[in-house]
Formats: C-alpha cells, sequence, structure tokens
C-alpha cells in the first residue's frame, strides 16, 4: 500500500456530466472545458504525477495538442463561462509548461506547493566549501573597480584574467550542484514509487530546498562576476 502523497490532486467533477476531471482542462468523459480547478496544480494539469523526472517531448506533444485545443477559434460558438474558462485555462496551460520543462523551476515547483521552498536566511552566507574562494572573489572584484576608479589600466588584464579563472571555478561548481539537483530529483522519484512516508519525503525536500539554495548564491556570483567583466 503506498502513503497517500501529501500534495492532493484536486478532486474536482465536470459541470457538464459530473465526472472526475482530475484537475485536467477537458472533461475527459464528454470533452467540455472545465474551469481552472481550485487548488490545480501544473503536474495535475498535464495528467502527470508529482515526478521530478519527465519526458520533455510528451510534455512538449501535450502542450501543443492543448495550445491547439484551448485556441479561441474552437470557442467562437461557446456560452460566455466556456469562453473565459478557456482563457484561463490557456494562461495556466502557458505558465505550466514554462516552469515544468525547466528541471530547475521543476523542482521549485513542487517545494513551493508543498509550502517547503524557503529562500532561508543564510542565504546571503557563502556555501563553508566555497568560503575562501568568495572572500578571494570579493577582493578581486573591489580591486577591479578601484582601478577602474582611477584610471589605472596596467593592473587590469591581470586583475581580469584573475576574475575569470574565478568564474570558470563558480561555472564549474554551479555544474556540480545541477548534478547533486539532479541526484536528490532521482531519489524523489525513487521514494514516491516505494510509498516512502512524509518524513523521508520531507527529508528529500529540505534538502532539494538547500540544494536550490546553494545554486541561485553560486548563480549570482557567477552573474556578478560576468556583469563586471563586460562592464
Ligand atoms: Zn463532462
Amino acid at each position: 500500500m503506498n502513503a497517500p502523497s501529501t500534495i492532493v490532486t484536486p478532486s474536482t467533477s465536470c459541470w457538464n456530466c459530473s465526472a472526475e476531471t482530475g484537475g485536467a482542462p477537458f472533461c475527459p468523459a464528454c470533452g467540455k472545458i472545465q474551469p481552472l480547478a481550485q487548488g490545480a496544480d501544473f503536474f495535475s494539469f498535464f495528467g502527470l504525477p508529482h515526478k521530478l523526472s519527465l519526458n520533455l517531448e510528451t510534455l512538449e506533444q501535450r502542450f501543443h495538442s492543448l495550445s491547439w485545443k484551448l485556441h479561441p477559434d474552437h470557442f467562437a460558438r461557446a456560452t460566455e463561462s466556456e469562453r473565459q474558462h478557456s482563457l484561463d485555462q490557456s494562461s495556466q496551460l502557458n505558465d505550466a509548461y514554462r516552469t515544468l520543462r525547466d528541471p530547475v523551476g521543476r523542482v521549485e515547483y513542487l517545494l513551493s506547493l508543498q509550502g517547503m521552498r524557503k529562500e532561508g536566511q543564510k542565504k546571503q552566507q557563502a556555501p563553508p566549501e566555497l568560503l575562501e574562494e568568495v572572500f578571494e572573489l570579493n577582493e578581486s572584484l573591489d580591486e577591479l573597480r578601484e582601478a577602474r576608479a582611477s584610471g589605472e589600466s596596467a593592473q587590469m588584464p591581470q586583475l581580469r584574467a584573475k576574475l575569470e579563472a574565478a568564474q570558470h571555478k563558480f561555472e564549474s561548481s554551479l555544474a556540480d550542484v545541477d548534478l547533486e539537483l539532479a541526484k536528490v530529483s532521482s531519489d524523489w522519484d525513487a521514494a514516491l514509487d516505494a510509498g516512502a512516508d512524509e518524513a523521508a519525503k520531507k527529508k528529500l525536500m529540505e534538502r532539494m530546498n538547500e540544494v536550490l539554495n546553494r545554486r541561485s548564491y553560486i548563480r549570482n556570483l557567477v552573474n556578478g562576476v560576468r556583469q563586471e567583466l563586460a562592464a
């Protein structure tokens, strides 16, 4: 027996035929457009489980087929409320697709559904293993800005080279973090398949949240250096 997931797929019945729609934009029984289900989430919109690995090709096919079915031309003779539903569902479709096709956005979304996405007060703190590099980076950035402000160009090539090296270093840290995120994502899917209990799932979500925070810290560093080098 699988433990019930904390994420509950909305139970919704069709306004036309009372069949269960599962949060889908069209009734599976009579095909009528549905209002946006209360508490509808992006996964159930596409009829997907709350898993983190998904087939991008399938997602894209569903996106195109739904875009086509939701096209305003198909609702030219529909009632006013059906037309409104189709507009609401179209905008949900675009948000859902944009979010789920991105592996990082997908994890963030899953956590936010559970109220588990916490940016944390420690957001501005460097991950311990990068403390030294971050310190050096900030020094180099200061030196570069000072050199720029005082019009001293002699030091510039050396400073730029140092910053470029730092940029590569942090880019490779970012790639490591992405691998870690992929690993914890597949652990999550395995836990769902195994019917893991809430405590185990919560632990995994805390891990994902921690990895996401580290990722956004490093990404900000990389972007900062990139901007400074382009200035
Ligand atoms: Zn129906």
